[in-house]
């Protein structure tokens, strides 16, 4: 599943593979109607009766007949397509509802839509195990999503205006003049939901400065000037510059 399938829950239609009811005897394991008697041993009830002697007198238990495993019936010739099973090797096609909100690992259960019982028993059940692909650009964090943004120091000096990805496509984001490496802005509710919809998640985006590497003789000289100018000065301690913990704290707080 992609995040657009876990955000918004999706429908999905797949050929599982399993055992499937035999089609020729419908389940049943016998040829025809006409190769299915009675069982003998327990006369059609499934059950067979013991009758045991103890110091107390005789006891009566009742157990699963051994011979038709409780069916009541004896089939006398088999169907030749499963074999008297009542079952073979086949494939379904299932329209699966996953709902909104799922997670990487998580299993769901469709009661009956497993494996064809043998002999027309109760069938299994299916279990689906949930994979949700990576992103190439969102980090999935529980329910959070994060953004890992890039920027060059310009923008982070005189602010931008950008577009980032969000689980529901691109979305506009300003940069405010005087961004901070390390800082993190948060898209309230652009996160995921959870499977019992209570809540959402939010969308976290972290702020990386980028340091230009290679320059040209023109490029270092307009910086140079820069270099000594008050302004850019780092200023510790100030509200621009801030431990991570605090930026953490001013997160949760806005
Ligand atoms: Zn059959
Ligand atoms: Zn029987």
């Amino acid at each position: 599943m992609n995040l657009q399938e876990v955000a918004n829950g999706a429908h999905k239609s797949v050929k599982v593979k399993k055992h499937i009811e035999c089609n020729t005897c419908h389940g049943s394991g016998a040829k025809d109607a006409s190769s299915v008697t009675k069982c003998t041993v327990c006369g059609g009830n499934g059950v067979v009766r013991k009758v045991t002697n103890t110091v107390l007198g005789q006891m009566q238990t009742t157990a699963t007949c051994y011979a038709c495993n409780g069916s009541g019936q004896q089939i006398t010739k088999k169907c030749v397509t499963c074999n008297g099973l009542g079952v073979v090797y086949g494939e379904e096609t299932l329209n699966i509802d996953i709902p909104a909100g799922v997670q990487d690992g998580m299993q769901l259960s469709m009661g009956g839509k497993g494996n064809a019982g043998e002999h027309g028993g109760p069938a299994g059940d299916l279990i689906i195990q949930i994979e949700v692909e990576e992103n190439a650009e969102l980090e999935i964090d529980g329910q959070n999503v994060i953004y890992n943004m890039h920027i060059s120091f310009i923008d982070a000096v005189l602010g931008a205006s950008v577009e980032v990805p969000t689980i529901e496509g691109k979305a506009k984001f300003k940069i405010p003049a005087g961004t901070q490496a390390g800082k993190i802005f948060k898209l309230t509710g652009k996160g995921l939901p959870t499977v019992n919809r209570y809540g959402r998640g939010d969308q976290l985006i972290l702020v990386h400065v980028f340091t230009p590497i290679d320059l040209t003789a023109d490029e270092k000289k307009l910086l140079e000037k820069l270099r000594e100018s008050p302004n850019f000065k780092p200023k510790p301690g100030s509200k621009t510059e801030k431990g991570f913990f605090d930026r953490m704290k001013d997160l949760f707080t806005e």
